[in-house]
């Protein structure tokens, strides 16, 4: 399974978890800094998923982050960790290959060490393979003569608090699709990758599981 090896990684980069239940496996790894790894879930063995803290305002976020809302965040009521308490949002990764895991070690490292979080890429494992090297009917570019391109993607940054609440508000703390008012994360309707900004109008409240359908049908 994906997630044990997820587990042993991080328990060789921060050392032992100071916490294993039958629901997660977590490390207090700094000041306000918890790391959990949920070993209920997912049951599919290529995926694991990693709780992190909400970073400040204007930080890098993962690419292959869910970003729940304050009211709905943290996984586990029982045994919060720190930075996942109730009333914070955080971060639920969704982890499925290894440059994604080594990518996931050095953002925890500089949040740790409270330095400006990297870029993390969705990296998955299971990359489409690519039909145009057969292809020799294709113009070559030349690259030499061409100026240097703009970066397609912009960087992904944190939503600053006081959007958060008010999307939270106008969206009456329910997923605008089922209704749900469990598992609530902030959804851009224009994707980031897209142009999508952080800005309340192109916010809006979605429980994860819709989330996850509306990823799926882009
Ligand atoms: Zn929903």
């Amino acid at each position: 399974m994906f997630k044990n090896q997820v587990i042993e990684r991080i328990t060789k980069e921060f050392g032992s978890p100071s916490r294993e239940t039958v629901k997660v496996t977590a490390w207090d790894v700094g000041d306000n800094l918890g790391v959990v790894v949920q070993t209920d879930q997912p049951n599919k063995g290529d995926q694991a998923f990693v709780w992190l803290p909400y970073p400040p305002d204007s930080e890098s976020l993962p690419e292959i982050a869910l970003e729940y809302a304050a009211e709905s965040g943290r996984h586990s009521n029982t045994y919060p960790s720190p930075g996942l308490e109730r009333g914070r949002p955080a971060l639920k990764l969704i982890v499925t290959s290894d440059e994604e895991m080594n990518d996931l070690i050095a953002y925890i490292k500089a949040f740790k060490e409270f330095r400006p979080l990297p870029d993390l890429k969705a990296n998955p494992s299971t990359e489409i393979s690519s039909e145009l090297d057969a292809n020799d009917s294709m113009i070559r570019v030349d690259t030499a003569a061409m100026p240097s391109p703009k970066p397609i993607k912009p960087r992904r940054e944190a939503i600053p608090r006081a959007v958060q609440r008010e999307v939270w508000q106008r969206d009456g703390g329910r997923c605008v699709e089922c209704n749900s008012k469990a598992k609530l994360c902030f959804d851009h309707i224009v994707p980031f990758s897209k142009g999508g900004s952080n800005t309340v109008r192109n916010l809006q409240l979605l429980c994860e599981r819709c989330n996850l359908s509306k990823g799926n049908r882009i």
